[in-house]
């Protein structure tokens, strides 16, 4: 076993942990920072984060961009250093950036780019980062840490890492394949914190619908709402993607965070889609206006053309036992109105959530009672603090958990050197 000796242990090199380490070094060059990650390779979920091209901030940030189930206004956390904090800390590392509707990227449409500026930045800055090395434990020793930690590797070694100061930003439990496994929580809860628990978020909804089949593949620009034990706990609209046991786009993902909670919580979930969101007629009305306009002799299905696509007109019909190829003559208005309802409101049960290696981010973790709102430290362990994923804060879809785990960082790796200072 190998014994190692440090002022300020940070285990997780994502970008809450990079950027800690930097801001720590900047804060005091003379403070020894060491980071441990159990990847290969430091960074490694930023690779492919926004399909590639990394979406790491946006400028459009309001508190309910937010979430939290332990802080009522989870938004306090970033303590002011918010999207146009974030975008001059990256130009600063080099890196040039551009923003298409608020959502900022690198020029490059590469996430290399701000992946291995900010590794080479904690790097030259004078961290230590050593990848391929797990920690499994930690205990108290004194007023510091030790850490029980083992290389990753087959027959790898096992260290002991002794620190005065320890930093957790080892993410949440979704995507292994990123190095998530719910560690950070476990170790969080080892050293007295109290853990909401983990729930994947930004992922697709479950549903039991029957004839989904048919609405597969469907992509939609809609209107979509959530409702627990009938009560709505959310909405939002954008292009809905149907599959076959699921309701998915960047919508859902923005509703997952609040069905994970309501089906956590055994409630009775369903979700509504309106594929008609700026139609300013009644389904009565416009159903008029079809009659008049299709003559008897066509289908139901031609009675729908133009208002959606034909997937989604056949799964309205026979969700109403109406073939697609059923003459108008033959219907009454009593048969289609609810199918015209339908294009307003078409209920969907929900069943439960995609997998945790379908999410983007974790809902859940270190409750932030237990947190300070400025410099994240532990409020329950001197020398202890927290940033990124680990806490329990989750943004929607769109740069904003990005945008945490920098500002969460740079706060955290500042005070944790002053810490040290002192
Ligand atoms: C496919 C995908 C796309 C995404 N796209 C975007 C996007 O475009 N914009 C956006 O804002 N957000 C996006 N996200 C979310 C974002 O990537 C995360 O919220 C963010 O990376 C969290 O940063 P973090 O540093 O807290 O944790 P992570 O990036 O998860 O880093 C934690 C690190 O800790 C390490 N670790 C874990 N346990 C241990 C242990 N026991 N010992 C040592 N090391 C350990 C892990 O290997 C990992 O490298 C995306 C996520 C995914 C999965």
């Amino acid at each position: 076993m190998s014994t190692i000796t440090t002022q300020l242990a940070i285990v997780g090199a994502g970008p809450a942990g990079l950027c800690a380490a930097i801001a720590a070094k900047e804060q005091d060059p003379d403070c020894e920072v060491l980071v441990l990650d159990r990847m290969p390779r430091a960074g490694n979920k930023i690779y492919a984060t926004g399909n590639g091209r990394c979406n790491l901030t946006n400028l459009h940030q309001t508190p309910d961009c937010y979430h939290s189930d332990s802080a009522k206004d989870p938004f306090s956390y970033l303590g002011g250093i918010g999207a146009r904090e974030v975008f001059s800390f990256v130009e600063g590392l080099g890196v040039r950036l551009y923003d298409r509707d608020g959502y900022v990227y690198p020029k490059t449409n590469q996430a290399s780019s701000v992946a291995l500026p900010l590794v080479h930045r904690a790097e030259d800055c004078g961290a230590k980062i050593q990848t391929g090395v797990r920690v499994t434990g930690i205990r108290r020793e004194g007023r510091g840490f030790c850490l029980l930690a083992r290389e990753e590797k087959k027959g790898g070694e096992s260290l002991e890492i002794h620190a005065l100061s320890l930093l957790l930003s080892c993410g949440g439990m979704v995507s292994r394949a990123f190095g998530d496994a719910g560690d950070g929580a476990k170790l969080a809860a080892s050293l007295g914190h109290q853990i909401i628990p983990l729930l994947p978020a930004l992922t697709y909804l479950a549903t039991s619908a029957p004839g989904m089949k048919v609405l597969a593949g469907v992509r939609a620009n809609g209107a979509c709402a959530l409702y627990a034990d009938g009560k709505p706990v959310g909405k939002s609209e954008g292009e809905i993607q149907f599959t076959e046991g699921a309701l998915s786009g960047i919508p859902f993902f923005q509703l997952s965070h609040a069905a994970g909670r309501a089906l956590a919580a055994g409630k009775k979930l369903e979700a509504s889609v309106c594929f008609l969101p700026d139609e300013k007629k009644t389904p009565e009305e416009l159903l008029l206006e079809r009659l008049a306009l299709v003559p008897a002799n066509r289908t139901a299905a031609d009675l729908l053309l133009g208002l959606v696509s034909s997937k989604a007109a056949s799964f309205l019909l026979r969700g109403h036992g109406i073939a697609d190829e059923k003459k108008l003559r033959g219907l009454t208005g009593k048969d289609l109105l609810p199918v015209f309802a339908g294009l307003f409101d078409c209920r969907f049960p929900v069943t439960g959530l995609g997998p945790a290696e379908h999410a983007q981010v974790s809902a859940g973790g270190v409750d932030l009672r237990e947190v300070d709102v400025k410099t994240l430290a532990s409020k329950r362990v001197p020398g202890l603090y927290f940033a990124g994923e680990i806490l329990d804060l989750d943004g929607i879809c769109g740069g904003y958990n990005l945008t945490f785990a920098f500002s969460s960082g740079l706060r955290a790796g500042r005070a944790a050197a002053q810490f040290l200072r002192k």
